[in-house]
């Protein structure tokens, strides 16, 4: 358990897991008292976290910190699937299509209080589609907040999107990566914001697991930039709501599972027809170019031609100058998916 499951090298002035082995250890003793409510996180049905009519769930704690989490899931199952295990090699395991982000509402529901950690919490719907809910949400007045954390996210690192003084602010707890999109990249509280890996693998897939001992691990540091800098404002200024996307179309009410042979086509055109304000495009164009999948972060892979490929997803990313917007669904957006299959 020495960072074996880190890929990336560790900045030797940032916590080892050594330095950390008093928190790890605390986090582990909390969620072993709490393991129960885990399972219920992820079998409780999303009505009962939200309630049917608000687009979100806001509850003031008189925190200085807001939380933030998604209910909603990228797999197309029913709420129940939840299993425990140990993998050789890994320690204890939970497997769940719905970790991703009940984990999330787990930590800041239940983990984080148990550990002395007081924050506000906002609980959205949409993610998955990169609709975020969170978009919706308006700071009550007098409320400020120092900064605002969300843990959704696959492995060990950290990201903070475009929240370039967060990532100074993080920098010697975490490592930082680049991601593209979650629930506070839409949010407006008026603070910055970070979005910590919690373990995550194989999520958007019903093979959703958590390798316990790094979630530990990435609660163990955030608990140590809580203790340091809690009472730290780190101040933003409201930013245009940019969301991402999901197709809509016949599943426009769920997550949309591309045939893994299609390709999304993303145009780099503005034509009229086609152009639709709501989508955007250079963060789907840029994500693309970089080789980012901009759904989920992951590096896409280079398949044939242009065309580039992300394993988590299954999505097979093209860019081009398409014109027509895709059909059925007036707000349409300029990405296509191009039956490939011979
Ligand atoms: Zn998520
Ligand atoms: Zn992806």
């Amino acid at each position: 358990m020495n960072g074996q499951f880190s890929n990336a090298p560790r900045d030797p002035q940032r916590l080892t897991r050594a330095v950390l082995a008093p928190d790890i250890a605390r986090v582990r003793e909390a969620y072993n008292a709490l393991r129960s409510s885990l399972k219920l996180r992820c079998q409780q049905p999303i009505e009962e976290l939200l309630g049917t009519d608000a687009p979100f769930s806001y509850i003031d704690n008189g925190a200085q910190i807001l939380a933030v989490a998604h209910c909603d899931g990228a797999a197309q199952i029913p709420v129940g699937w939840y299993a425990e295990g140990d993998c050789p090699g890994y320690g204890p395991i939970v497997h769940s299509p719905w970790l991703d982000d009940r984990l999330g509402v787990f930590t800041i529901l239940d983990l984080l209080p148990a550990l002395g950690v007081k924050v506000d919490v906002l609980l959205t719907d949409g993610e998955e589609r990169a609709q975020s809910t969170a978009a919706q949400f308006v700071l009550p007045p007098g409320k400020q907040y120092n900064w605002a954390v969300e843990f959704d996210r696959r492995g060990e690192d950290a990201v903070c999107y475009h929240y370039d003084n967060m990532e100074d602010f993080a920098e010697p707890y975490f490592e930082i990566g680049r991601g593209t999109f979650s629930d506070i990249s839409v949010l407006n509280a008026g603070c910055q914001a970070i979005n910590i890996g919690v373990g995550y693998h194989e999520e958007h897939t019903v093979g959703c697991y958590c390798i316990l001992e790094e979630y530990f691990e990435q609660v163990a540091r955030f608990l140590v930039m809580y203790r340091d800098k809690s009472t730290v404002r780190v101040p933003a200024k409201p930013a245009p709501v940019r969301q991402g996307y999901w197709p809509s179309g016949p599943a426009a009410n769920g997550y949309c599972k591309p045939n893994p042979d299609d390709v999304w086509e993303v145009g780099t055109s503005r034509g009229e027809d086609a152009r639709d304000d709501t989508f955007p495009y250079d963060y789907y164009e840029e994500a693309i170019r970089q080789g980012i999948c901009p759904q989920c972060d992951e590096l896409l892979t280079p398949v044939s031609g242009d065309v580039k490929h992300c394993r988590v997803c299954d999505i097979r990313y093209k860019l081009s100058g398409w014109k027509n917007k895709w059909s059925r669904d007036a707000k349409g957006p300029m990405v296509q998916l191009k039956d490939m299959r011979r």
